[in-house]
């Protein structure tokens, strides 16, 4: 089995869609390589595409505060990602046949990482992973099951930062069950508690 550096060396050349046309680089995701949180976005913007880092701009910024107020957890213990890895023109909306072509690099981090806890942000990564056409706004609030553990939706950060209180307080109750949700480490290293 190729580890997470082998399949992201593999993922920095790809060409698979029309993404690859305008992009500075592949943004294949950061973080830890066996987290137990795994957050999935939907594309690279334009400060992502320069850095080749995910979510490093406003919304990054207002994601990882979140997460470390709600979860405790710092960049260093999850991994993030998104359901594209090339930035798309002028921050359009990700194709379907661009999405079909990157989800097999999710799918291979999703093995990889193997997180208990998946939290997708917006429509994009939740329709996606779930399956389904149903919108974020009916479908947060709730945890589903998710290959070995649970995926959790909410909001988009950049749709918090945008929408206000209500939706900031409804992203962080989705983060604090998110947390209750999240396996405890030795179980996931096969040793027994
Ligand atoms: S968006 Fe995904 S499939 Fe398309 S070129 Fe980039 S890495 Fe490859």
């Amino acid at each position: 089995m190729p580890s997470l550096a082998d399949v992201e060396r593999e993922a920095l050349a790809c060409t698979r869609c029309r993404l690859a046309e305008g992009r500075t680089q592949v943004v294949f995701g950061v973080g830890n390589p066996h987290a137990e949180l795994m957050v999935v976005g939907e594309g690279p913007g334009a400060q992502e595409d320069a850095q080749g880092l995910p979510f490093v701009g406003r919304s990054g910024q207002y994601l990882d505060r979140v997460i470390l107020e709600e979860m405790g957890l710092t960049r260093a213990d999850f991994f993030v990602c998104n359901v594209v890895k090339c930035r798309p023109p002028g921050n359009r909306d990700p194709l379907p046949d661009e999405v079909a072509a990157c989800s097999p690099w999710l799918e291979q981090q999703l093995d990889l990482v193997d997180p208990s806890v998946v939290v997708t942000l917006g429509n994009f990564a939740t329709k996606l992973l779930l399956r389904t056409t149903e919108g974020i706004t009916r479908l947060r609030g709730r945890v589903y099951p998710f290959r070995r553990g649970v995926l959790i939706p909410t909001y988009h950060p950049a749709a918090v930062l945008r929408g206000g209180g209500e939706a900031a307080a409804q992203m962080r109750a989705d983060l604090v069950r998110a947390k209750q949700h999240l396996r405890p480490p030795v179980e996931k290293m096969g040793v027994p508690a």
